[in-house]
């Protein structure tokens, strides 16, 4: 992440925000207190500034299936891994029972 941007405006009742990273709209959403919206902005910058694209996985050489980005369910750590079934087992992020671990969070 090289730079970002947040907005934080209010609709009616609620708080909106809109956060930029690196010239892409990352998340739009409403909060009901400006201390949710400030909250969740600072959460969302955080993730992203820590993200290690080393855990980026390329491109599947045996099709063309989208990569997708998942977040580890316990150390919230993200990588755009692959979304078909082959080579499941060298993913950075897995689904282990129903829940999403890097490799580092792994039981
Ligand atoms: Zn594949
Ligand atoms: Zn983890």
């Amino acid at each position: 992440m090289d730079q970002a941007r947040a907005r934080l405006w209010r609709e009616g009742d609620l708080w909106a925000i809109e956060v930029e990273i690196d010239g892409v709209p990352y998340a739009e959403r409403d909060y009901a207190d400006v201390a949710s919206a400030t909250h969740a902005i600072a959460q969302i910058l955080r993730q992203q500034a820590a993200r290690s694209p080393d855990l980026d996985q390329e491109e599947c050489p045996h099709c063309d299936a989208a990569l997708d980005l998942v977040a580890c369910s316990q150390c919230g750590v993200a990588a755009f891994v692959r979304t078909c079934e082959h080579d499941v087992f060298t993913r950075p992020i897995r689904i282990v029972e129903g829940q999403l671990y890097c490799r580092a969070c792994r039981p």
